[in-house]
C-alpha cells in the first residue's frame, strides 16, 4: 500500500477501535489539510529529518511523509503502534516509530544533528518538552509546535504583555518565536476546552552557553516569582541592585519591563 492508498484517518481509527484518552492529552487532527498547513509552516521538504512527538493516528505524520521527509515518531500510547507501523509500511522506510516517552527520549542518539521538530503536543507535557528542546544538547533546526493558545501567547510575549514571563524569556533567548496559526477547539477530535496555536521557533545562530541558560532560569525564576516587586528586591539573593547595575538594567523596575537582552545580561553577570 502507498501513502495515497491509506484509508481516511477517521476510518483508520474506527477500524482499529481506537478512542481518545484524556490522560495522554489526545485531541486529534483528522483533517489532512490542516496537517499540511502545519507542515508548510515548518518548511519541511524532501530528505529532511524530522522528529514528531505524539503521532497518535498519524495525520501530521502523513502530511510530513508526503513531502518526502524522513520522520522519527515517538508515541507513548502503545495502542497506536500497529496503526503507525502500517503507515511506516506505506512510507517505504521513511518512518521510524518509537514507542516511548518524549520526555526521556535521547534525541542526539535517535536523530541526525539539526533535525526539525514538528508536533501537535499533548498539552500536559508541552512546556517541559519545549524547555528540554531549548536547553538540551540536541539542537533542532526549527520547532513547529501546537500548544494551548495561552501557552503559545506566553512563548511569544514581549515586555509589558500580561503573558510575559519565564517561558517567553527562555524561548526568545534561544530562538525567534512567532504564532503562525491559531485553531479553534472544533478543529480537533475530541475538541479540547480551549483554542490552540502553532508556534514557530527558529533557533538563533548563537545560542547562549549552557551556563548562561542555567543562570537565566534562576534569574527569571527569582524575578517573575515575585513579579510585583522591583528587581533590586526580587533578585536580591543573586546580587540585587549591584547585579542590575553591572548588567546595565534598572534595579527599580519590575521583571515584566525587562527585555530578553536585559535578562541575558543579568544571567551573564550573576553566578
Ligand atoms: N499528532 C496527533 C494528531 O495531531 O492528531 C496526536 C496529537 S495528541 C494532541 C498528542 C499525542 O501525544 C497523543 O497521541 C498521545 O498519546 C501522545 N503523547 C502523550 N504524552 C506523550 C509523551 N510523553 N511522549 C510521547 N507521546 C505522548
Amino acid at each position: 500500500m502507498s501513502l495515497a492508498d491509506l484509508p481516511s484517518l477517521s476510518d483508520a481509527l474506527r477500524a482499529a477501535g481506537l478512542d481518545a484518552r484524556k490522560r495522554f492529552g489526545q485531541h486529534f487532527l483528522l483533517d489532512l489539510n490542516i496537517c499540511r498547513k502545519i507542515v508548510r509552516i515548518a518548511e519541511v521538504s524532501q530528505g529532511d529529518d524530522v522528529l514528531e512527538v505524539g503521532p497518535g493516528p498519524g495525520g501530521l505524520t502523513r502530511a510530513l511523509l508526503e513531502t518526502g521527509a524522513r520522520v522519527t515518531a515517538v508515541e507513548k500510547d502503545y495502542r497506536f503502534i500497529p496503526l503507525l507501523q502500517q503507515l511506516a509500511g506505506a512510507a517505504k522506510g521513511r518512518l521510524r516509530v518509537i514507542e516511548g516517552d518524549a520526555l526521556t527520549l535521547d534525541e542526539t542518539a535517535e536523530l541526525m544533528p539539526g533535525a526539525a521538530i514538528v508536533a501537535n503536543l499533548p498539552y500536559n507535557v508541552g512546556s517541559p518538552l519545549l524547555v528540554k528542546w531549548l536547553t538540551g544538547s540536541f539542537r533542532p533546526r526549527s520547532l513547529t509546535l501546537m500548544f494551548q493558545a495561552e501557552v503559545a501567547r506566553r512563548i511569544v510575549a514581549r515586555p509589558g504583555d500580561t503573558d510575559y514571563g519565564r517561558l517567553g524569556v527562555l524561548a526568545q533567548s534561544v530562538a525567534e518565536a512567532r504564532i503562525a496559526m491559531t485553531l479553534p477547539a472544533r478543529a480537533f477530535t475530541p475538541p479540547p476546552k480551549v483554542e490552540s496555536a502553532v508556534v514557530s521557533l527558529r533557533p538563533h545562530a548563537d545560542r547562549p552557553t549552557d551556563r548562561v541558560l542555567e543562570q537565566l532560569q534562576q534569574v527569571t525564576a527569582a524575578a517573575f516569582g515575585q513579579r510585583r516587586k522591583k528587581l533590586r528586591s526580587s533578585v536580591r539573593t543573586l546580587g540585587g541592585a549591584e547585579l542590575c547595575v553591572l548588567a546595565g538594567v534598572d534595579p527599580d523596575v519590575r521583571a515584566e519591563m525587562i527585555d530578553v537582552a536585559g535578562f541575558l545580561a543579568l544571567a551573564e553577570r550573576s553566578a
